[in-house]
Protein backbone atom coordinates (compact mmCIF):
# COMPACT_ATOMS: atom_id res chain seq x y z
CA UNK A 1 0.00 0.00 0.00
CA UNK A 2 2.75 2.27 1.23
CA UNK A 3 5.28 1.68 -1.78
CA UNK A 4 2.71 3.46 -4.02
CA UNK A 5 3.27 6.67 -2.13
CA UNK A 6 6.99 6.58 -2.27
CA UNK A 7 7.48 9.99 -4.65
CA UNK A 8 4.56 12.12 -2.56
CA UNK A 9 6.43 11.04 0.29
CA UNK A 10 9.37 11.73 -0.97
CA UNK A 11 8.45 15.49 -2.25
CA UNK A 12 6.73 16.44 1.08
CA UNK A 13 9.81 15.36 3.04
CA UNK A 14 12.61 15.08 1.17
CA UNK A 15 12.39 17.19 -1.71
CA UNK A 16 13.71 20.67 0.29
CA UNK A 17 16.01 20.72 -2.83
CA UNK A 18 13.00 22.22 -5.23
CA UNK A 19 12.66 25.36 -2.98
CA UNK A 20 14.70 28.18 -3.93
CA UNK A 21 18.25 27.39 -1.77
CA UNK A 22 17.78 30.31 0.83
CA UNK A 23 15.29 33.74 -0.04
CA UNK A 24 15.53 36.25 2.75
CA UNK A 25 13.18 38.75 3.48
CA UNK A 26 14.47 42.28 2.34
CA UNK A 27 12.68 43.96 5.35
CA UNK A 28 12.71 41.12 8.12
CA UNK A 29 15.78 39.18 7.03
CA UNK A 30 13.78 35.68 7.73
CA UNK A 31 14.85 33.02 5.47
CA UNK A 32 11.73 32.45 3.44
CA UNK A 33 11.12 28.82 3.23
CA UNK A 34 7.39 28.39 2.21
CA UNK A 35 5.06 30.66 0.85
CA UNK A 36 6.63 34.47 0.07
CA UNK A 37 5.84 37.56 -2.08
CA UNK A 38 7.96 40.04 -4.09
CA UNK A 39 7.74 43.62 -3.51
CA UNK A 40 9.10 45.35 -6.93
CA UNK A 41 10.73 41.93 -7.51
CA UNK A 42 12.77 41.27 -4.16
CA UNK A 43 11.65 38.53 -1.95
CA UNK A 44 9.28 39.72 1.22
CA UNK A 45 7.50 37.46 3.65
CA UNK A 46 3.94 37.32 4.03
CA UNK A 47 3.86 39.29 7.37
CA UNK A 48 6.12 41.93 6.09
CA UNK A 49 3.90 42.23 2.38
CA UNK A 50 0.69 42.74 4.73
CA UNK A 51 2.37 45.62 6.65
CA UNK A 52 3.36 46.88 2.93
CA UNK A 53 0.12 46.68 1.55
CA UNK A 54 -1.50 48.36 4.59
CA UNK A 55 0.22 51.26 4.78
CA UNK A 56 1.32 51.99 0.65
CA UNK A 57 -0.68 54.95 0.44
CA UNK A 58 1.07 57.36 2.97
CA UNK A 59 5.11 56.14 1.46
CA UNK A 60 3.69 56.66 -2.03
CA UNK A 61 1.83 60.10 -1.12
CA UNK A 62 5.70 61.09 0.19
CA UNK A 63 7.46 59.53 -2.78
CA UNK A 64 5.34 61.43 -4.98
CA UNK A 65 5.81 64.74 -3.07
CA UNK A 66 9.64 64.63 -3.81
CA UNK A 67 9.67 63.59 -6.64
CA UNK A 68 7.43 67.04 -8.01
CA UNK A 69 10.04 68.89 -5.68
CA UNK A 70 12.43 67.51 -7.37
CA UNK A 71 10.92 67.84 -11.02
CA UNK A 72 10.43 71.42 -10.29
CA UNK A 73 13.96 72.32 -9.37
CA UNK A 74 15.31 70.39 -12.87
CA UNK A 75 12.21 72.44 -14.64
CA UNK A 76 13.88 75.85 -13.84
CA UNK A 77 17.24 74.61 -13.91
CA UNK A 78 17.03 73.29 -17.41
CA UNK A 79 14.76 76.25 -18.14
CA UNK A 80 17.70 78.16 -16.91
CA UNK A 81 19.80 76.30 -19.61
CA UNK A 82 18.17 76.05 -21.89
CA UNK A 83 17.90 80.37 -21.84
CA UNK A 84 21.45 80.48 -21.59
CA UNK A 85 22.13 78.47 -24.55
CA UNK A 86 19.48 80.17 -26.45
CA UNK A 87 21.27 83.56 -26.18
CA UNK A 88 24.55 82.67 -25.68
CA UNK A 89 24.61 80.53 -29.20
CA UNK A 90 21.82 81.87 -31.17
CA UNK A 91 20.34 79.07 -32.05
CA UNK A 92 16.59 79.34 -32.99
CA UNK A 93 16.42 75.65 -32.61
CA UNK A 94 15.91 74.17 -29.23
CA UNK A 95 17.87 71.35 -28.91
CA UNK A 96 18.69 71.76 -25.16
CA UNK A 97 14.34 70.12 -24.88
CA UNK A 98 16.02 66.95 -24.91
CA UNK A 99 18.59 67.80 -22.42
CA UNK A 100 15.32 69.20 -20.04
CA UNK A 101 13.27 66.53 -20.60
CA UNK A 102 16.41 64.18 -19.21
CA UNK A 103 16.84 66.26 -16.18
CA UNK A 104 13.04 66.28 -15.59
CA UNK A 105 12.58 62.07 -15.87
CA UNK A 106 16.14 61.83 -13.57
CA UNK A 107 15.40 64.53 -11.26
CA UNK A 108 11.72 62.50 -10.61
CA UNK A 109 12.95 58.84 -10.38
CA UNK A 110 15.67 60.34 -7.74
CA UNK A 111 13.03 62.04 -5.44
CA UNK A 112 10.90 59.15 -5.92
CA UNK A 113 14.09 56.59 -5.20
CA UNK A 114 12.79 54.71 -8.24
CA UNK A 115 9.12 54.71 -8.12
CA UNK A 116 6.83 55.73 -10.89
CA UNK A 117 3.51 55.42 -12.91
CA UNK A 118 1.21 57.10 -14.84
CA UNK A 119 1.13 60.41 -12.35
CA UNK A 120 4.56 61.02 -12.70
CA UNK A 121 4.63 60.22 -16.88
CA UNK A 122 2.09 63.42 -16.90
CA UNK A 123 3.93 65.68 -14.14
CA UNK A 124 6.98 65.13 -16.01
CA UNK A 125 5.83 65.68 -19.56
CA UNK A 126 3.92 69.06 -17.99
CA UNK A 127 7.07 70.20 -16.08
CA UNK A 128 8.97 69.58 -19.57
CA UNK A 129 6.57 71.78 -21.71
CA UNK A 130 6.38 74.47 -18.84
CA UNK A 131 10.11 74.57 -18.52
CA UNK A 132 10.92 74.83 -22.19
CA UNK A 133 8.30 76.99 -23.16
CA UNK A 134 9.11 79.50 -20.44
CA UNK A 135 12.90 79.42 -21.09
CA UNK A 136 11.21 81.48 -24.02
CA UNK A 137 10.04 83.81 -22.76
CA UNK A 138 13.71 84.57 -20.75
CA UNK A 139 14.87 84.86 -24.50
CA UNK A 140 12.23 87.88 -25.63
CA UNK A 141 12.31 89.49 -22.49
CA UNK A 142 16.21 89.32 -22.77
CA UNK A 143 16.09 90.07 -26.39
CA UNK A 144 13.66 93.29 -25.46
CA UNK A 145 15.94 94.79 -22.68
CA UNK A 146 18.80 94.26 -24.76
CA UNK A 147 17.59 96.38 -27.66
CA UNK A 148 16.19 99.07 -25.13
CA UNK A 149 18.10 99.37 -21.87
CA UNK A 150 16.01 102.47 -20.95
CA UNK A 151 13.16 99.81 -20.69
CA UNK A 152 11.83 98.76 -17.62
CA UNK A 153 9.09 96.13 -16.96
CA UNK A 154 6.56 97.23 -14.66
CA UNK A 155 4.05 94.60 -13.13
CA UNK A 156 0.81 94.58 -14.08
CA UNK A 157 -1.92 92.18 -14.18
CA UNK A 158 -2.39 92.79 -17.85
CA UNK A 159 1.55 92.21 -18.04
CA UNK A 160 1.77 89.04 -16.22
CA UNK A 161 -1.27 87.82 -18.51
CA UNK A 162 0.77 88.71 -21.57
CA UNK A 163 3.97 87.00 -20.10
CA UNK A 164 1.87 84.09 -19.12
CA UNK A 165 -0.04 83.53 -22.57
CA UNK A 166 3.54 84.01 -24.45
CA UNK A 167 5.52 82.20 -22.66
CA UNK A 168 3.18 78.86 -22.22
CA UNK A 169 2.08 79.30 -26.26
CA UNK A 170 5.98 80.17 -27.55
CA UNK A 171 6.14 76.56 -28.75
CA UNK A 172 3.38 76.93 -31.08
CA UNK A 173 4.29 80.72 -31.88
CA UNK A 174 7.34 79.70 -32.98
CA UNK A 175 5.78 77.68 -35.96
CA UNK A 176 5.32 81.04 -37.82
CA UNK A 177 9.10 81.16 -38.06
CA UNK A 178 8.20 78.01 -40.48
CA UNK A 179 10.48 74.55 -40.71
CA UNK A 180 12.43 75.58 -37.67
CA UNK A 181 8.94 75.78 -35.39
CA UNK A 182 8.15 72.86 -36.94
CA UNK A 183 11.52 70.89 -35.85
CA UNK A 184 11.72 72.62 -32.41
CA UNK A 185 7.81 71.66 -31.51
CA UNK A 186 9.03 67.87 -32.97
CA UNK A 187 11.90 68.08 -30.33
CA UNK A 188 10.31 69.48 -27.43
CA UNK A 189 7.82 66.26 -28.42
CA UNK A 190 10.32 64.15 -27.87
CA UNK A 191 12.11 65.52 -25.06
CA UNK A 192 8.49 65.20 -22.77
CA UNK A 193 8.70 61.46 -24.25
CA UNK A 194 12.03 61.15 -22.87
CA UNK A 195 10.76 62.59 -19.30
CA UNK A 196 7.47 60.39 -19.77
CA UNK A 197 9.52 57.18 -20.61
CA UNK A 198 12.11 57.64 -17.87
CA UNK A 199 8.91 58.15 -14.86
CA UNK A 200 7.18 55.32 -16.07
CA UNK A 201 7.18 52.08 -13.73
CA UNK A 202 5.40 51.21 -10.79
CA UNK A 203 4.24 52.86 -7.14
CA UNK A 204 4.01 49.88 -5.54
CA UNK A 205 4.18 45.90 -7.14
CA UNK A 206 3.47 42.83 -4.99
CA UNK A 207 3.81 39.81 -6.63
CA UNK A 208 2.87 35.93 -4.86
CA UNK A 209 2.60 34.42 -3.06
CA UNK A 210 5.24 32.49 -4.08
CA UNK A 211 6.99 28.97 -3.22
CA UNK A 212 4.71 26.73 -0.85
CA UNK A 213 2.56 23.76 -1.30
CA UNK A 214 1.01 25.16 -4.26
CA UNK A 215 3.59 25.55 -6.77
CA UNK A 216 5.01 21.71 -5.83
ZN1 LIG B 1 9.66 39.82 6.58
Amino acid sequence: MSTNLPSFEKAEYGGGSQLPPTEQCVRCGQTLVERFFRMDGEPICEPCANMAVQAPAEGAYIAFSKAIAAGIVAAVVGSALYAAVEIGTGWTIGYVALAVGWLIGKGMKLGSEGRGGRRYQIAAAVLTYVSVSSASLIVILHATQKANPELHFAMSQRFAIFLLKYGLLSPFLELRDGVSGVIGLFILFIGIRTAWAMTAGSEYRITGPHGGAAQS
